[in-house]
């Protein structure tokens, strides 16, 4: 296996890294599982994922030659197999409004996740309604209000500085005698402050409790598929401040580096929802397991 050090910067690279599908076949030894390790570290798979993967591809084929695309084709299976669980797109419930609330930090793309998810549920014929809960930054309503014209979509505000849940309270209220289908609430990004960010997202919950105790039905991360590792870290932290039932991954387009997504299943086995994969009002898709590790494996 060539040793290349950009490994992950796009997907498929991984595939391009194992080498040339027509080099002759090599016996798999521990020199070409410990190199095999370190291309799946190197494409943000983490280290406990990338031993796990190896030693699945070992089992059955060690000692034995096997070409490039044997390996590919294993490691892609591999890869499917740990992803297929988590490929789940997000719930819908009967109640009205079904209430999501969208936590991440700052510029994971939270707004522009709730723009396209109140496009998709609208053109699914339900009626959406979106609460503006980033009360501290003026830009982020502004953005969330272009998201919703958009859309189509009633963004709902409060004044600069006011109280998140009071808004999310207003407008799980007015949500529900409007009758609409969904309510997604966007919430504040700040994890410098990470203390007051868990007060602001419990005492969302504990307010809107108050209108609905189911209440919120989902609570979606969003997460930059670009920051590698780092997104592990914030399933980490966000995990102790909110009940987060699934994922979002964005920025899966370009220079995404896919590999954190299999260390993600294979550590949290959350959900992926959906995947971001470009700017624009459609580029939201659902997660598919297979294309995804086609597209890692090359
Ligand atoms: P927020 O601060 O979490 O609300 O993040 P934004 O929604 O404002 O997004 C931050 C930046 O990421 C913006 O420039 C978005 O256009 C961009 N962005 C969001 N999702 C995607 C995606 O799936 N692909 C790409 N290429 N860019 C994205």
């Amino acid at each position: 296996v060539p040793d290349m050090p950009d490994a992950g910067q796009r997907p498929g690279l991984l595939g391009r890294m194992l080498g040339r599908s027509d080099a002759p076949r090599r016996v798999l030894d521990d020199a070409m599982l410990e190199s095999l390790e370190e291309l799946l570290i190197q494409a943000d798979m983490g280290v406990e994922t990338a031993v796990r993967v190896t030693a699945n591809i070992a089992e059955g084929r060690f000692g034995k030659r096997i070409s490039t695309p044997e390996l590919r084709e294993a490691l892609a299976a591999e890869v499917a197999r740990i992803m297929t669980p988590v490929a789940r797109p997000m719930p819908l419930y009967p109640t009205k409004p079904q209430v999501v609330l969208v936590v991440g930090v700052n510029g994971s793309g939270k707004t522009t996740t709730i723009g396209k998810l109140a496009s998709q549920f609208k053109a699914a014929g339900k009626s959406v309604v979106i609460a503006a809960g980033d009360t501290f930054r003026a830009a982020a309503v502004e953005q969330l209000q272009i998201w919703g014209a958009r859309a189509g979509v009633p963004v709902l505000t409060a004044p600069e500085g006011s109280d998140p849940a009071s808004l999310a309270f207003d407008a799980l209220t007015k949500a529900r005698v409007d009758g609409a289908d969904l309510l997604m609430i966007d919430t504040a990004g700040r994890l410098q402050n990470r203390q007051d960010l868990m007060e602001e997202l419990a005492k969302i919950v504990r307010v809107i409790r108050k209108v609905d105790p189911t209440a919120p039905h989902n609570t979606l991360l969003v997460l930059d598929a670009t920051t590698g590792q780092n997104a592990l870290l914030q399933v980490e932290i966000f995990r102790k401040i909110a009940d987060v039932s699934g994922l979002v991954m964005t920025k899966l387009d370009g220079t995404a580096k896919g590999g954190v997504l299999v260390a993600l299943a294979d550590k949290f086995g959350l959900p992926i929802h959906a995947i971001g994969v470009g700017e624009q009002i459609d580029d939201l898709a659902p997660f598919d397991p297979e294309d995804f590790a086609r597209a890692l494996v090359g």
